[in-house]
């Protein structure tokens, strides 16, 4: 059945993906984007289908469309990015979450929100299910981001106890890909950027710190399952790739990857950076039968070759 399906954040780098997807499937989509960290670029592709409508607005602010469903992505989401304003990054979370349930309740639609694995902060249990409860500081440069981001959960839940919505949470682990931001300082993009440029390397600390990274076609796939199971399911549910690396492995694989000279250099560890991160997908699995299917080298590759051709056309 064609729906008409909003998605917030939709020009960003999940969000693009997420649009391109779900018109593939026949449906219609609305992206609101307030181009904070998304661009036009990440959609033009998509701008001459007549199923796709693009509009510039800010979450922060109501919003009155007649649509079926929400996948509720706005959200900057590398730390570069959501320190760069962190009172307007609390703002995206808890108003954004607000206006979009609010959406949901007068037109009964169905409401996805992209969650994060930053909701379990520096874990001392390891891999985290759902039933974790995390370790987050509330007061640190972090904390505009996984507090928010905890507490549009909480608006997730109420409303879905008190207004009967049907909502469904993921929780995202790290995720790389085509059309991320060459620029926000995360460390696929940074060490992609920076062999294909051959530049050094950087580490943080050590770079003995653990991560495990999700191709974005297995966790597109995911948001889709997910936003259709039964009425009664609503998550939490981790979405990611459970294969940990250390930040030296992926290094490596890079460099290997890419054919370049960088050589490693080594930069101070950021405050409160997770030692150790990987989502336990068992209860992905259960219900919605996913598992990721893109191996890292395989991804990485991908995610290269679209890095080669963005900074030749763009001069970078
Ligand atoms: P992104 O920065 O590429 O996309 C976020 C999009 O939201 C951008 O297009 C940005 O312009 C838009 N946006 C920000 N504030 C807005 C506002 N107030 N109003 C309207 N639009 C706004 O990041 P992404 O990696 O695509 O992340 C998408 C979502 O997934 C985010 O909610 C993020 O927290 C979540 N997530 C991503 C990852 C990951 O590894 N990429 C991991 C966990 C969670
Ligand atoms: N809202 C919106 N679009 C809608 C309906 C509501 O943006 O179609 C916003 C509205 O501005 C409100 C918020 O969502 O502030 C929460 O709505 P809800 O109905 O839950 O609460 P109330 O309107 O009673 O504050
Ligand atoms: N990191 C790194 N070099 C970089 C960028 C990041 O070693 O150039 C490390 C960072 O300290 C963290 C890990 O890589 O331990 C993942 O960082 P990212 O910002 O990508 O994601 P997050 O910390 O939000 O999981």
């Amino acid at each position: 059945m064609k729906k008409r399906v909003l998605v917030t954040g939709g020009a960003g780098f999940l969000g693009s993906h997420l649009c391109e997807r779900l018109l593939n499937d026949g449906h219609e989509v609305i992206c609101v984007d307030n181009f904070f960290t998304g661009s036009k670029e990440n959609v033009a592709h998509l701008l001459s289908n007549p199923y796709f409508e693009l509009i510039r607005h800010d979450v922060t602010f109501p919003l009155y469309l007649e649509i079926d469903e929400i996948f509720n992505l706005a959200c900057p989401a590398s730390p570069v990015h959501y320190q760069h304003d962190p009172v307007q990054t609390t703002k995206t979370s808890v108003h954004g979450a607000i206006n979009m349930l609010g959406l949901a309740k007068r037109v009964k639609a169905r409401i996805f929100q992209a969650s994060t694995s930053e909701v379990y902060g520096d874990p001392e249990v390891h891999p985290q299910p759902e039933s974790y409860w995390g370790r987050v500081n509330p007061i640190g440069f972090r904390s505009c981001y996984d507090e928010g981001k905890r507490c549009a959960e909480t608006l997730f839940f109420d409303y879905h106890r008190q207004h009967d919505l049907n909502i469904k949470v993921a929780r995202i682990f790290n995720t790389y890909g085509p059309r991320m931001h060459p620029n926000d300082g995360r460390v696929v993009s940074n060490f992609i950027v920076q062999a294909l440029r051959g530049e050094p390397i950087t580490i943080y600390g050590e770079g003995n710190q653990t991560r495990s990274f999700c191709y974005v076609d297995d966790l597109i796939e995911g948001f889709i399952r997910l936003m259709n199971t039964e009425r009664g399911f609503t998550g939490p549910v981790n979405l990611g790739n459970p294969g940990e690396f250390t930040m030296l492995e992926l290094a490596k694989k890079v460099i290997e990857l890419t054919g370049s000279k960088s050589e490693l250099t080594f930069k101070p560890l950021p405050e409160d950076d997770p030692k150790q991160r990987q989502p336990d997908i068992t209860l992905a699995k259960e219900k919605l039968g996913w598992e990721p299917t893109v191996k890292l080298e395989e991804g990485l590759q991908k995610t290269i070759d679209y890095f080669a051709e963005t900074l030749i056309n763009s001069n970078v």
